[in-house]
């Protein structure tokens, strides 16, 4: 799979054109976007062309990329997500909180309470059954009443033009070939050169993305279903910037698996809404910036603690955590460090100095002890972020240093 990605981006226009001359020959509508703002245009285009007023769509990392349900609301249509999490995420004007299960965050009582309003009627916050009924039976009607369906995909295979997507429930290939138009919407880093690399590919997402052998539903898509139209908007959105830089070029082989996510400290403890954006995890740490502006990632990058768990179930063997600091020193260099973690940076470059101040710190922190194990300071300015939402844990009665000294454990 590594061979393959690498193939295709250090060969990217080749391998654009291969797929872009093949797919038009099966019959389908190629247009290339620079940036979330010309793929948003492209598609509102083409459901203007058509008289479109309802859109039923599945799960596409690439839509929420670009914003694109803002832009159709903004435009007066009406978007139905077909996807479970997506829909729940979106009858609660949320976004997804990770790769591959957008409403992973939520409780099936907060899932059944959102219901209830949303719906007007009482629905079970205890049987998900009750509740995976209810929504079927609310996203059914899209398929069949949308005057177009989008979809995302999972891989472009470049030697027929083929659209791979893989779901678990279905929804994509309903979306696909129901309405009257198929718009895919896909990164130009969504190329594999062939179909065996595609396959390859389903193996290494099933796997890594949910532990399945095979996801429920595997469709390959070459060209429209007869008497409809179908067209492929390859988007750019700061991918070709990554391909030209040695260092970050990689992270266009990531398969969206969300397994750098699933074993990341922090995304376990903050949820993936603290990454700022779409792209949760280890990899949304070095693609953010990209997608969306340096400044878009300057917060975000900051929650990696370096422990390179991500590395380690990366099925595609991203330096993920080498990147993550490349990102760092880069906003660094262009924000510089704030003078409170300069001073704290300062204080531990020197360990008389550091262990002095942890031993004042022992002292004063008692004052503002929660319980016996938990520190939250509202009235101390330079921790009041960082004990906003949480309870940060007591400095260690005795520091591990003088434990190990002693030949404690
Ligand atoms: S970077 Fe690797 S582990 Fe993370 S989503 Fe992409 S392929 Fe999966």
């Amino acid at each position: 799979m590594k061979r393959a990605k690498h193939q295709i981006t250090s060969s990217l226009d080749h391998y654009l054109e291969v797929f872009q001359k093949a797919a038009e020959a099966s019959g389908v509508i190629v247009h290339f976007a620079t940036d979330d703002r010309e793929a948003n245009r492209i598609v509102l285009d083409i459901a203007r062309k058509h008289s479109v007023s309802t859109i039923a769509k599945s799960k596409s990392m690439v839509s929420e990329e670009i914003e694109f349900n803002h832009a159709a609301e903004a435009a007066g249509l009406r978007v139905v997500e077909t996807d479970l999490g997506e829909w729940i995420v979106q009858i609660r004007h949320e976004r997804p909180s990770h790769m591959v299960m957008p409403a992973v965050h939520l409780s099936r009582q907060e899932v059944g309470a959102e219901m209830s309003v949303v719906l007007d009627r009482a629905i079970s916050q205890e049987d998900i059954a009750e509740q995976v009924k209810n929504a079927r039976d609310e996203i059914r009607e899209a398929f069949f009443t949308a005057g177009m369906g989008i979809t995302g995909a999972n891989a472009l295979i470049a030697e027929s033009g083929t659209v791979m997507m893989v779901t678990n429930e279905g929804n994509g290939r309903l979306c696909a070939s129901l309405p009257p138009v198929h718009v895919v919407l896909a990164g130009i880093e969504k190329l594999v050169p062939s179909f065996e690399d595609a396959v390859t590919q389903i193996r290494l997402l099933a796997r890594s993305g949910t532990a399945q052998r095979i996801t429920s539903y595997t469709t390959f898509i070459s060209g429209p279903t007869p008497g409809h139209e179908m067209h492929i908007v390859l988007v750019d959105n700061g991918r070709r910037a990554m391909a030209a830089l040695p260092e970050f070029a990689e992270a266009l082989h990531c398969i969206r698996c969300a397994a750098c996510a699933n074993v990341c400290p922090p995304y376990r403890e903050v949820g993936g809404h603290a990454f700022g954006y779409i792209y949760t995890g280890a990899i949304g740490l070095v693609v953010t910036g990209f997608h969306h502006g340096l400044d878009a990632a300057a917060g975000p990058q900051s929650l990696c603690l370096s422990c390179n768990a991500c590395e380690t179930v990366c099925p595609v063997g991203i330096p993920l955590p080498r990147q993550i600091l490349d990102v760092r020193a880069v906003v660094v260099a262009k924000n510089g460090i704030k003078q409170p973690k300069r001073s704290a940076l300062a204080v531990f470059a020197r360990p008389r100095t550091a262990n002095l101040a942890l031993k004042i710190a022992r002292k004063v922190q008692q004052p503002v002890t929660r319980d016996a194990r938990l520190l939250r300071v509202r009235g101390v300015s330079l921790l009041r972020g960082q004990t906003r939402w949480r309870s940060l844990p007591l400095l260690a009665r005795r520091p591990l240093q003088s434990r190990i000294s002693n030949g404690e454990t």
